[in-house]
């Protein structure tokens, strides 16, 4: 990967970022099992052209400021803390993993985050999975199966105010998310489903990988606006064709044919603000050639 800093801060902070990202064949990482189809291939497959910025991975490198002071802690008997793991399975394919934490009982991950991921608990099932294949590395490793997972989430946006006034706002800035890790043999037989899709996915060419999905896109949802049939702006916009139909319904009656429902496509957020192999993929470039069209 190679790490740009376009708007001249500090080169410590590019520095800091910058890593080696090596991909070794047959050989992925817990997090990059993690990400959809098509972000796993196009990124490994163009991890020397794919271009980042410093300023976007500054809150990245925060997360990794955090590590670094974990690993300088006084450790009590039987803690690990920044445990490099690996385990090659009997069909070729290594799972590597770093875990942040795990005595006997417990197996931790720090993580900061927004507040919002909380609040709809977004990232829950990608973070049970990280844990859970955490704990298979460390079962691996000395026996111990460790059921109890916890996320310890550090929350970058939080705000005191909020905390006071909003039910469901986090109530300080840090929060111990506990999962129920279930049994190794559950865990092996969800490692082993992702390596045989990772299988399929190796032999498909970049255009034929599966498109991500909408929720994996950040897909906003499509829209629909009633507007005055000659304008561009609309006069209300309805998340479901059903009440915008309703709305013009009620305007027939005074303005007959007037108006007009317009479908306004969900933007893909991701995919235009967040995504580091946008520019390999065919979908992202179908978006922008439209919009360049539609100009
Ligand atoms: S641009 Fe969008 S669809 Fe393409 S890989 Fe990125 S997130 Fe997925």
């Amino acid at each position: 990967m190679i790490i740009t800093n376009k708007h001249h801060l500090p080169s410590m902070l590019k520095r800091a970022i910058e890593k080696e990202y090596t991909y070794r064949d047959k050989r992925y990482s817990i997090t990059s099992l993690l990400d959809p189809d098509r972000v796993i291939m196009l990124k490994r497959r163009h991890n020397d052209e794919i271009e980042q910025d410093v300023t976007d991975l500054i809150f990245a490198l925060l997360g990794t400021k955090t590590h670094f002071e974990l690993e300088h802690i006084d450790l009590l008997e039987n803690e690990h803390v920044e445990d490099h793991l690996e385990y090659t399975f009997e069909n070729g394919y290594t799972l590597s993993g770093i875990i942040d934490h795990y005595d006997d009982t417990y197996l931790d991950d720090y993580k900061t985050c927004k507040a919002f991921t909380l609040i709809f608990k977004s990232d829950y099932d990608k973070w049970k999975k990280q844990l859970q294949m955490g704990a298979y590395l460390a079962y691996k490793k000395d026996g111990k199966w460790r059921k109890k997972g916890r996320i310890i989430a550090i929350l970058k946006d939080w705000n005191r105010l909020k905390a006071q006034t909003e039910k469901d706002y986090p109530k300080f800035a840090c929060k111990v998310v506990n999962f129920n890790l279930g049994t190794p043999k559950e865990v092996e037989k969800m490692i082993l489903a992702r390596f045989d899709r990772i299988i399929e996915l190796e032999k498909m060419s970049d255009k034929d990988l599966p498109l991500c999905t909408p929720e994996e896109r950040y897909n906003t949802g499509d829209k629909y606006a009633i507007k005055k049939k000659d304008n561009k702006r609309a006069s209300k916009i309805h998340d479901t064709l059903e009440e915008a139909q309703k709305h013009l319904n009620n305007l027939e009656k005074d303005y007959q044919g007037a108006y007009e429902i317009e479908k306004r496509e969900g933007e893909n957020r991701k995919c235009m603000e967040y995504c580091s192999v946008c520019k390999f993929c065919d979908f992202y470039k179908e978006i922008v050639e439209k919009e360049e069209e539609e100009k």
